[in-house]
Formats: structure tokens, C-alpha cells, sequence
């Protein structure tokens, strides 16, 4: 029996899940959770396992197409490769991505592509370890860069490596981390820094913007916009133009906001679908679920909250109030 696909009020079709595993992290970026983690629920609050299997079953059902696993830091969370390996084999599932800080990497790599772990997006700020260390708030750059190889040699790929660029911090190594992305064979993403840090220092004075990041880049590579729709993805994608491997993405939902095309929800490691990043209202599909509600009542509460998606995100207007929540704790 075929099912009408998810879709919000404004027509978008939505066909991305991200969940978020937990909300622990062992790095302490300065952009997303510099004082460390508020006290953690206690764990009954959590999804466990099973019921995030059971409602990825029923999203995909409904027409996601990919499932992106995050956190905090995914990794944390204990024996992931569980959770991989029953959401790899749901029906329907095409594409079960993961984005991870990479520190624990090294020893995992096998076993998350084992489990069924079809791609990999590694946060990487930095190339330097001191401005690494500055950003991230640990000592570990050697850790992640050996994360990435073992990625690599698992055939996880490809890679993608997330950058946050931020002025002051790393907007110098733009162009090197391009450099790194043609030695590496790397679809590298560059990405504006959004008012999501939980130490409310964001600042406009801070965004590095996707224009100037293009053209940073450009000055020393030439770039080529790849050429297709760009559909609903998040990123602008461009190849260098002498054909060098790897590949650049911009991802600036600052200065080139992309809601028009979003096709994302979220759900939280405590079981909270959130329509947008900057939502500031939640909604409870853990309760849903363990009302012992019918899968006919579960689909329905999430098409309502589907139909509840906002037109676009607010970062731009005066009226803009950073959500109380976290991109750590969020999901990513
Ligand atoms: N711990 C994992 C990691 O480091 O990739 C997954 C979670 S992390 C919250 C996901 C992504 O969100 C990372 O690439 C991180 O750089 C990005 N991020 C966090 N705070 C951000 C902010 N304020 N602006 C832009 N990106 C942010």
C-alpha cells in the first residue's frame, strides 16, 4: 500500500530525519557548547534503542530517505553500531549517514561500516593544532586527522568534513583546507556560524559569509559550480576547476538562507521532533510513542507536526530570539 509522503503546509516535501543520540560531547567548541553540558536528564528520558528504531521504521515508511545520526557526539552513545545496524536494515532506508567529531574514529571506522553505515561527515575546524585546541577546546587534531584515514580505509566514503568558519578564529585557512580537500580526495564544507552556541556570544560581526568564503577559496583554486539542482541540500557544491579531486561546499543559512527547499526535521536524544533548528517549540513524540498509542495514531501525530514546520528561519530579522536550546543539543 503506498502512503502519501510527509509534507509541510507549504508544500515541501520532507525526506531527511536527523536524530540526535544524545546530547553528551567530549569536545567543547566555543560555537556550540563552550561551558560544557547542562546536567543530563535522567535516562528514562532518553529514546532507547528500540523506540528509536521503531519510529525511524515508520518515517521511512512515510518517505524519509535518509537518516542522519548525530549529537552530540554519537559516538558517546553506547554501542552505536546497534542502533546503525537496525536502522541500515529497515525497509525503504536508502541512505544512513553519521556525523561524528571523529576522536574515537580510529578504533570504530570497521565496525560502523560493518554495521551497515553508509556515509561519514567529520567536523574538522582547524589544520593548526593550537587554533584546533582554541576552537574545539581539546588537544586532539592528530586524533581526528587519523579519524579521517581510518574512514578512508574503511571505505566509508566519500567524506565529507565539516568546517565552521569564524572570524578571528580560522578564516585564514580557508583556502589551505580547500588545499587539503584536493590532496585528500574530500567533499569539504565550509559553514557560517549560526546564533546556536550556548554561551549566547554569537555575534553578525562573527559570520564569516559564504560569498566570502567562495571567493577566498577561488583566489588560489578556481572554482566551478557543479552543475544540477541543487534540490533541498544544504550545501552550494563546486568542483575545482583543473578537475583536482575532492570537491567545496558552502553552507551559509545566514547571508543565502535555503528554508525555501528544506526537507529536514529533527528529532532530539530525548524524543522531540523540532521542524527547524531554531524552532522554539518542540513536540513530544517519546510521549507518543509511550502512551501506547497505535502506529496509526503515531503517524498522525507526526504528520501534524509536519504541518507545523515554519516558513523559514528568523536569524535576519530584528525580532530574531536564539532558540534555548542548543545545536548540541538539538542534533546538528
Ligand atoms: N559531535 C558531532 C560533530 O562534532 O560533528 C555531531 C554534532 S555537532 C553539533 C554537528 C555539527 O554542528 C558540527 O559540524 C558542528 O560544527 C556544527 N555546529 C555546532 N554549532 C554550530 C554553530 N553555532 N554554527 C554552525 N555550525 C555549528
Amino acid at each position: 500500500m503506498s502512503v502519501a509522503p510527509l509534507t509541510d503546509s507549504y508544500g515541501r516535501a520532507i525526506r531527511d530525519l536527523r536524530v540526535s543520540v544524545t546530547d553528551r560531547c567530549n569536545f567543547r567548541c566555543f560555537y556550540c557548547l563552550p561551558h560544557g553540558e547542562p546536567p543530563s536528564a535522567p535516562k528514562e528520558m532518553m529514546l532507547s534503542y528500540e523506540e528509536i528504531e521503531y519510529v525511524s521504521e515508520i518515517f521511512v515508511s512515510l518517505g524519509i530517505e535518509k537518516i542522519r545520526l548525530t549529537g552530540g557526539e554519537p559516538l558517546l552513545r553506547r554501542d552505536i553500531e546497534t542502533l546503525v545496524r537496525k536502522i541500515s536494515a529497515i525497509p525503504g532506508m536508502h541512505d544512513l549517514a553519521l556525523t561524528t567529531n571523529a576522536f574515537s574514529l580510529p578504533e570504530r571506522a570497521q565496525a560502523l561500516k560493518d554495521a551497515g553505515l553508509d556515509r561519514i561527515t567529520i567536523s574538522l575546524d582547524s589544520l593548526k593544532p593550537e587554533v584546533f585546541k582554541k576552537m574545539t577546546g581539546v588537544d586532539v587534531l592528530d586524533r581526528v586527522l587519523e579519524g579521517i584515514s581510518a574512514a578512508r580505509q574503511v571505505g566509508l566514503v566519500p567524506i565529507k568534513v565539516n568546517a565552521v568558519i569564524v572570524r578571528g578564529y580560522n578564516e585564514t585557512e580557508v583556502a589551505d583546507m580547500a588545499a587539503f580537500a584536493r590532496e585528500h580526495d574530500i567533499s569539504m564544507r565550509f559553514i557560517e556560524f549560526m546564533p546556536l552556541d550556548s554561551g549566547h556570544d554569537w555575534s553578525r560581526a562573527d559570520v564569516v559569509s559564504g560569498r566570502e568564503i567562495r571567493e577566498m577559496i577561488g583566489h588560489r583554486f578556481p572554482l566551478v559550480a557543479t552543475r544540477g539542482e541543487r534540490g533541498s541540500e544544504t550545501a552550494t557544491r563546486y568542483r575545482f576547476a583543473d578537475g583536482a579531486p575532492g570537491e567545496i561546499g558552502i553552507i551559509a543559512p545566514v547571508t543565502e538562507a535555503f528554508c525555501g527547499a528544506c526537507s529536514r526535521i529533527r528529532l532530539t536524544a530525548d524524543g522531540q521532533i523540532r521542524t527547524c533548528l531554531f524552532s522554539k517549540v518542540e513536540h513530544s513524540l517519546r510521549d507518543v510513542v509511550r502512551s501506547n498509542a497505535s502506529r496509526a495514531e503515531i503517524i498522525e501525530y507526526i504528520r501534524s507536526v509536519v504541518m507545523k514546520k515554519e516558513p523559514r528561519h528568523y536569524i535576519n530579522d530584528a525580532v530574531f530570539e536564539q532558540p534555548a536550546r542548543t545545536m548540541s543539543l538539538i542534533g546538528g
